[in-house]
């Protein structure tokens, strides 16, 4: 399983995970056909550094967007601002929705951003493909 999408895609979730640190950041990855085409920012209300719930109001918001727009909810993202670089226990227990799961986190403090398909509480990888545009 792959999802792509574009650098500048990428590099909105990067500079919001960034901006967010050191709280956990989320959002969701709209698109077709394993392709991204938008990324929704959604505000972290926990407001937590181990943990994220998204605020209701603007995921409802995000969800009327996507359907509006023709497009599938192909990912959801969230920040790991101190690690680890999977997901975590905490997120296999909470996991809603059935799509790739994407966890960003700092290696030598550059952030990176790895994939992965959560069923049954089992874990694979999900490689992203980042496409210069
Ligand atoms: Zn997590």
């Amino acid at each position: 399983m792959e999802l792509n999408l574009k650098r500048k895609d990428w590099n909105i979730m990067c500079a919001h995970v960034q901006a967010q640190s050191p709280l956990e950041a989320c959002g969701l990855l709209a698109g077709k056909n394993n392709w991204v085409e938008k990324v929704l920012l959604i505000e972290n209300q926990a407001r937590s550094q181990v943990r994220f719930r998204m605020n209701p109001k603007e995921q409802l918001d995000a969800f009327h967007w996507i359907e509006s727009n023709q497009l599938d909810l192909i990912g959801i993202f969230h920040s790991h601002p101190a690690g680890p670089e999977t997901v975590s226990a905490t997120d296999l227990e909470e996991v809603t929705y059935a799509v790739p799961q994407i966890v960003w986190s700092r290696l030598k403090g550059k952030w990176i951003a790895r994939g992965f398909w959560i069923e049954d509480k089992q874990v694979s990888e999900v490689e992203l493909k980042v496409v210069d545009s």
